[in-house]
């Protein structure tokens, strides 16, 4: 993986889709491995293209993206770098290939020439791991919107990704589908997996370890989730809304009562409970 200890790394990026206008422009970012990053923005602040510099299939137009130390502009780092790094979209539709489960989380590793006993192995575990065990076989296009989703995570954990980028995965599940989901990419997480989620839900950019806010392209904002979270009036000012926890203990301060600013719910139930 190189000396460079930044598992995704842009350096001075610019891109720009018709040669006329940028995306984004200079743009550096660099996710150490391990990290839990989301990256929050308005529609068309450039999150979705960002996303797929990280899997090289857009190339920076001036500067560099590297990951795992691999200069996608390189073709023959392309398979090192799509071998290490599953990819989640927003509609699982537009991914899912096989009729099956068990093929459909094949399909990638198979692509990289991963033979049975380990394919038949990798298949299972990953099935397991995304809570779809004894799905296997069941038809992919029968499914609800979370488990479809979960189904192209298992097809992405089959390749045995060190890095995990989901564009808007939970956009399209309803919240019980989407809590189910998060706390599976908080496991995945916490066994070690450098994790970057693209998301306008605030409650899941809490439970990160990083937060980037994009706003034409351009880092506006970046801390951890307390930081960035809380800043209500800027938040605002970038057309987002900061959550809930955060908007209610302000309001509760105003009124005298001695809460700090909360980003999550759990904190401030703990927080109220503490005062009674
Ligand atoms: P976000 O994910 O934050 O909504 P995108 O990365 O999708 O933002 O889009 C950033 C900008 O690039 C927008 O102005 C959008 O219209 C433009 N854009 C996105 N995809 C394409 C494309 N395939 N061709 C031309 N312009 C595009």
């Amino acid at each position: 993986m190189g000396a460079d200890p930044a598992f995704v790394d842009f350096q001075h990026a610019s891109f720009s889709y018709d040669g006329a206008s940028f995306v984004f422009q200079d743009l550096n970012l660099s996710v150490p491995q391990g990290q839990f990053l989301c990256i929050l923005g308005d529609n068309g602040s450039g999150k979705s293209t960002l996303a797929k510099h990280v899997d090289a299939l857009l190339k920076p137009t001036e500067g560099s993206v590297f990951v795992f130390g691999a200069n996608t502009k390189e073709p023959e780092q392309l398979f090192f770098i799509r071998s290490n790094a599953g990819f989640v979209f927003q509609n699982p539709d537009d991914q899912i290939v096989a009729t099956l489960i068990e093929n459909e989380v094949a399909f990638g590793p198979e692509n990289l020439g991963v033979e049975n006993p380990e394919l038949r192995e990798r298949v299972q575990d990953s099935i397991q791991e995304v809570g779809l065990q004894g799905f296997q076989l069941h038809e992919t296009h029968a499914l609800s919107g979370g488990q479809k989703q979960r189904v192209c995570i298992a097809g992405a954990l089959a390749m045995e990704p060190a890095l995990l980028v989901l564009d808007e995965a939970t956009a399209m599940l309803d919240p019980r589908g989407r809590s189910g989901l998060m706390r599976l990419i908080g496991q995945l997480h916490e066994s070690g997996m450098t994790i970057i989620m693209i998301t306008h839900f605030m409650d899941e950019a809490a439970q990160a370890d990083r937060v980037v806010v994009l706003d034409a392209g351009t880092i506006r904002m970046d801390g951890t989730p307390d930081d960035v979270l809380s800043r209500a009036s800027e938040l605002q000012e970038l057309s987002l809304e900061a959550p809930f926890a955060c908007q209610l203990s302000v309001k509760l301060q105003e009124l005298g009562v001695p809460v700090p600013v909360c980003i999550t719910q759990d904190e401030l139930e703990e927080q109220l409970c503490a005062l009674l």
